[in-house]
């Protein structure tokens, strides 16, 4: 057998490595095109009030609909869109055009609320990226604080005191901060405490336990008072059932997100959506 050291690796002809070269540089190439192609779309999802169900906000979930490969789901091609670099262009793509549906809302009368932006880690990193947003929110003529971003927790543990840093800069333009898929990571109490945030979404893969385990229930509770004493509002994602929705009115979780109140939808949905709450009964 041939001793692979690293080193001399690529000496060795391996076709299915070669082969999955190839699949990537494609893939790649499709991905590089897809915004030129007008492939992406955004979909939004509400975000209501646990108690009254009332819309709160809106979170902007990017939807790839390839030519060559069909729906591609954001779990498949972010990973690769941040490993080489396309995720600066395409995450701009999103917050411009989340911008901009949330100008829609402001043309159609609606004051409170806020569109929330998931924002990849390489993209928090990059040395512009507090520029462009004050520049996308001026072009824009959007105030900042309709504007929430989304950051998960496991993406801000190196370099915690970098990233502390960009996120006051963020903060000081009148930008919501969200920490996502908290739950997920190792969701440390002294990051907690370092993070200048205003809202924590418990990941639904807490949620989802809810009902059937006692420790996920004392540590949701835990978490939605810890936050509370810390000034933080709490979303729940992945409600799906009104007991899960019932449950967690009880624990005074503030919002919750999920396929209960609504799925993921297109803009012109949200519209419908909205009206439907709006009318009486
Ligand atoms: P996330 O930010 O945690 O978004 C919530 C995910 O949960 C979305 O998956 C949403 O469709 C799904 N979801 C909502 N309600 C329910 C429910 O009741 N049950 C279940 N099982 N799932 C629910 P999606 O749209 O596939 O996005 C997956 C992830 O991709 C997001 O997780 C986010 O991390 C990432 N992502 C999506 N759009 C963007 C983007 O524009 N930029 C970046 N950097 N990441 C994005
Ligand atoms: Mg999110
Ligand atoms: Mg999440
Ligand atoms: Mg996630």
């Amino acid at each position: 057998a041939v001793k692979n050291d690293g080193k001399n690796a690529w000496l060795y002809y391996n076709p299915v490595m070669q082969a999955n070269i190839i699949q990537r540089v494609s893939f790649e190439q499709s991905l590089r095109d897809a915004l030129f192609n007008d492939e992406f779309s955004l979909h939004y999802q509400p975000i209501v009030s646990a108690r009254e169900g009332k819309v709160c906000g809106f979170e902007a979930l990017l939807r790839w609909q390839s030519s060559n490969y069909g729906v591609v789901p954001p779990m498949t091609f972010i990973p690769i869109a941040e490993e080489c670099g396309l995720i600066i262009p395409i995450g701009n793509w999103v917050l411009k055009n989340a911008c901009q549906f949330a100008l829609r809302l402001l043309e159609k009368g609606y004051k409170d609320f806020f569109v929330a932006v998931n924002i990849s880690v390489k993209q928090l990193k990059h040395p512009d990226f507090v520029a462009n947003v004050r520049e996308l929110l001026a072009e824009a003529g959007l105030p900042a604080s309709y504007l929430e971003l989304e950051i998960t927790e496991t993406v801000l543990m190196d370099a915690i005191e970098d990233n502390v840093k960009k996120l006051l800069e963020l903060k000081e333009l009148g930008i919501k901060l969200a920490l996502d898929d908290f739950g997920t990571g190792y969701s440390s109490l002294t990051y907690l405490k370092q993070l200048p945030i205003e809202v924590l979404k418990i990941d639904k893969s807490f949620v989802a336990d809810l009902t059937d385990c006692e420790k996920t229930v004392g540590m949701i509770e835990s978490i939605i008072q810890l936050s509370h004493r810390l000034g933080i509002q709490v979303v729940a994602e992945g409600v799906e059932t009104s007991e899960q929705q019932l449950s967690l009115q009880g624990y005074d979780c503030d919002m919750t997100q999920g396929y209960l109140t609504c799925r993921p939808v297109p803009d012109s949905d949200v519209f419908v959506f909205l009206e439907k709450k709006s009318r009486p009964g």
